[in-house]
């Protein structure tokens, strides 16, 4: 990142702001309003310093003039900007931070499972005879595969020769034939399993 973001940031907050003056008192003015967007790719930039490639943008308001700037997850934190609670009250800029961040996990969850979504719906055009549909609904309802259903739908969306990230797709051990189908697997599903598994989960199994 250049030098200049910092100079950068001061032009725009002075534009925006209501204080013309105390740089402190203009970031004062700004706080997170907890709406942010997934824009799928690195392609904006930061309307407060002008860093390029971001790819989620969180709403910062103004509150003495309601302005509004999408900036980057890392300007609320360098500026310590505050943040606004599930009641409407101002938060401290570490709890906003901390907010910050379970936004961003939140959106590249959600962009995740779309992948994943993407994947079944492409493959129930290319193997109409698999009915995908019921699929579809339980991954909409779970998020989560048993090891063996992600094995099948690996081997059929290599058939069907569409592209996925074997990483995108999360399975659940916890149930009791989940854990058994394990125990089932040839070495190389193993391999390709290990691929959708949280490191937690590689922990359990001893296979870390
Ligand atoms: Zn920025």
């Amino acid at each position: 990142m250049s030098i200049n973001w910092i100079g950068r940031s001061k032009e725009t907050l002075t534009q925006y702001s209501a204080n013309k003056q105390n740089f402190r008192l203009m970031l004062n003015e700004w706080f997170y309003n907890g709406e942010s967007y997934d824009l799928e790719e690195p392609c904006e930039a930061c309307e407060l310093c002008g860093y390029r490639e971001i790819r989620y943008q969180f709403t910062i308001q103004n509150r003495v003039n309601h302005n509004e700037l999408l900036v980057g997850s890392e300007c609320i934190t360098r500026f310590d900007l505050s943040g606004i609670g599930e009641n409407g009250e101002y938060t401290a800029p570490q709890q906003t931070q901390k907010r910050v961040q379970r936004d961003r996990q939140r959106l590249i969850k959600e962009a995740r499972l779309k992948r994943v979504l993407n994947c079944l719906i492409q493959l129930s055009f290319k193997a109409p005879q698999l009915e995908m549909e019921k699929t579809i609904e339980k991954f909409q309802d779970r998020g989560v595969f048993s090891p063996k259903h992600v094995l099948f739908i690996f081997w059929k969306l290599d058939e069907g020769k569409v592209t996925y990230d074997p990483r995108d797709f999360k399975v659940s051990l916890r149930r009791n034939r989940e854990k058994d189908q394990m125990d089932e697997l040839k070495d190389w599903q193993l391999k390709k399993l290990k691929l959708c598994l949280t490191p937690a989960q590689k922990r359990t199994l001893g296979l870390e």
